[in-house]
């Protein structure tokens, strides 16, 4: 079984649960997929994009993770490993976390999470660096 985040065309999110890979193609080219919210049939599969803390955002870095968006799959299969090894995951706690790990200035954890459209705006306008990588399925 795989796990797909989608979305329709009203930006609605929700997830669905495949037996194999192929299969959401395969049911939504046939409109066998319908929003959750408000049963359109124009769905897509939206890819995870957790969020990321901890790294001190500069140019450098930036370019790097620039480079590995343009790079194979592997690459980016390499830098979701490295995340999971090295960051701790919080799931959805991540915006109130992440206030944690800014106000506390001692703290220099690295953690992951996801967050809401609005969340990642308050967090923005509060001014904490955050990083969205796109979520690469390992099993795909
Ligand atoms: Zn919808």
């Amino acid at each position: 079984m795989i796990k797909y985040n989608l979305k329709c065309e009203n930006n609605h999110e929700f997830e669905s649960w495949f037996a194999e890979s192929g299969e959401f193609n395969k049911l939504n080219k046939q409109k066998l997929l319908e929003c959750i919210y408000c049963s359109s049939n124009n769905i897509q599969k939206s890819i995870m994009s957790p969020m990321i803390s901890g790294i001190k955002l500069n140019e450098n870095n930036m370019n790097l993770l620039d480079q590995k968006l343009l790079n194979e799959k592997n690459e980016l299969i390499k830098l979701r490993e490295h995340i999971e090894k090295n960051f701790e995951f919080v799931g959805d706690k991540f915006s109130e976390k992440v206030r944690d790990v800014y106000y506390d200035k001692k703290t220099k954890k690295s953690i992951y999470g996801t967050t809401t459209q609005e969340e990642r705006q308050e967090l923005e306008e509060e001014g904490i660096d955050l990083l969205s990588i796109p979520w690469v399925d390992k099993d795909n």
